[in-house]
């Protein structure tokens, strides 16, 4: 089997790898790049195959970093299957619909401007029916069901306990068994399972976002919560947490519900105020078979994602008249980085109030507002305006869906049984990786490679 590591090779973003067995070609991923404008132009309309050459893909989970550059592909005359779990074809369908309402309203803004100078108008990288036309090509797969994406290679998805659905994959060819991790989550995390370490392996291609760093344990999180939430409500604070729509929002409001059932959020009302979040928690509640023993057993009692005095609010008129409402109160709200969404108003109406609190709880990338507010900016700039931070802030460390460099290391451990001949470190910022590759190599005798875009191996 011939590899070429294409995407998120010494970057983490754009997920896309092409294996080739017996003249058979398909792609692990197919992630759409995020970075600067021009690079992600650039590489995200580059694909260095034909994607009509492509027999399938093979999908790891739903987050756009893996997904989103499949619309694209199939608009290039993809007409393959995208294998992956239930749950990712559900969650990649609300993402990839929602990814391509963007590049349509951005290119119609853009190509405005290009009018107005008199200048040619460009096409977005995929339209909203490209992206239909890519959902129509799912085939789900359950967990640990064998299948056979081209004629002689195997197949089996397993929990990767990253997000709902998420998959480390299993590939078999010729006596040969590579593990690809995708993301790989952490243990003890609610809602979803531990991630599973599949034994026997003799290739590992591995993640590495947080190779160099060691995170705060889940354990206590709902703790910190509480005492923020308390101090919210003796200064009448309007609490704004910016979070992700994919699995952190649902793992905060499992949190909220276990501190409404001792009694915390009395008289405080708890707002979920982003219509894409709300779908995917419509998503989670419709795959039960992938929670964990706990999130099972509470939605035998009641729905996980529901407790009296918290609303999921759809309507832009009432999520406008939250401005209104005075504290205290609970708004979470994506985008996660702040970079767009309804959460750039919640902000503007309660960042200059210093009763109010904002509670980043993800990661932020350098350069988005959510990290200028982070880092203790005392001015930041939201639209056309510019706004005086007197809100306090506060950064919640154990809610990453990531492992970390001892959980990554661990992991090696565990899928090695003596048989493992090399691990290749992919899905990261190369001081993270090379700190990875330097830990493993310490603690294993195993040959660790940090691959470049279109290094190519044969297994
Ligand atoms: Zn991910
Ligand atoms: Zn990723």
């Amino acid at each position: 089997m011939n590899i070429t590591f294409i995407g998120a090779t010494r970057t983490v973003t754009g997920s896309l790898h092409l294996f080739e067995f017996n003249n058979q070609k398909f792609l692990l991923e197919c992630g759409l790049y995020q970075g600067h404008r021009e690079d992600a132009e650039r590489i995200n309309r580059t694909f260095p195959f034909k994607p009509k050459d492509i027999k399938a893909v093979v999908l790891s989970h739903a987050h756009l970093d893996h997904s989103g550059n499949l619309p694209n592909l199939v608009k290039r005359g993809f007409l393959g299957s995208i294998y992956c779990t239930p749950a990712t074809k559900d969650i990649a369908t609300i993402i990839l619909l929602d990814s391509a309402k963007i590049q349509e309203n951005d290119f119609e803004y853009l190509n405005k401007k290009q009018k107005e100078k008199g200048l040619p108008i460009k096409e977005p990288l995929y339209s909203i029916e490209d992206a239909e036309e890519a959902v129509t090509l799912f085939s789900e797969i359950n967990y640990e069901e064998t299948f056979e994406p081209v004629r002689g290679v195997k197949v089996t998805f397993y929990d990767a306990g990253h997000i709902l659905g998420s998959s480390v994959i299993l590939l078999e060819a010729e006596g040969n068994r590579i593990l690809f991790s995708g993301d790989l989550g952490r243990e003890n995390m609610p809602i979803i399972k531990d991630p599973v370490a599949v034994g026997d392996i003799d290739y590992l291609i591995l993640e590495s976002t947080y190779g160099g760093r060691i995170h705060k344990s889940f354990a206590g999180m709902t703790d910190e919560l509480k005492g923020l939430i308390e101090q919210g409500k003796e200064k009448q604070s309007k609490i704004i947490i910016p979070a992700f729509a994919v699995e952190r929002t649902q793992i905060l409001v499992t949190m909220l519900k276990n501190l409404y059932e001792e009694g915390t959020l009395k008289d405080v009302p708890v707002y979920v105020d982003s219509p894409m979040a709300t779908d995917v928690t419509e998503v989670f509640r419709n795959h039960p078979e992938c929670y964990d023993k706990e999130t099972y057993k509470m939605f035998a009692d009641s729905d996980p994602f529901n407790f009296p005095g918290l609303q999921y609010v759809r309507d832009a008129e009432e999520s406008k008249k939250l401005n209104e409402q005075q504290g205290p109160m609970i708004i979470m709200s994506a985008s996660g980085m702040c970079e767009g969404g309804r959460v750039t108003h919640h902000l503007i109406h309660s960042i200059e109030d210093g009763k109010n609190m904002i509670i980043i709880t993800g990661f932020q990338a350098r350069g988005t507002l959510g990290r200028n507010i982070l880092e203790g900016a005392e001015k930041v700039h939201i639209f056309n305006g510019e706004y005086v931070v007197r809100a306090q802030v506060h950064f919640m460390g154990g809610l990453s869906a990531h492992a970390d460099g001892n959980d990554l290391v661990e992991y090696v451990q565990k899928v090695k049984n003596g048989r493992l001949k090399h691990v290749y470190l992919i899905h990261g910022d190369i001081d993270e990786t090379m700190a990875l590759q330097q830990h493993i190599i310490a603690s294993n005798n195993i040959a660790v490679d940090i691959p470049q875009s279109g290094t190519q191996i044969t297994v």
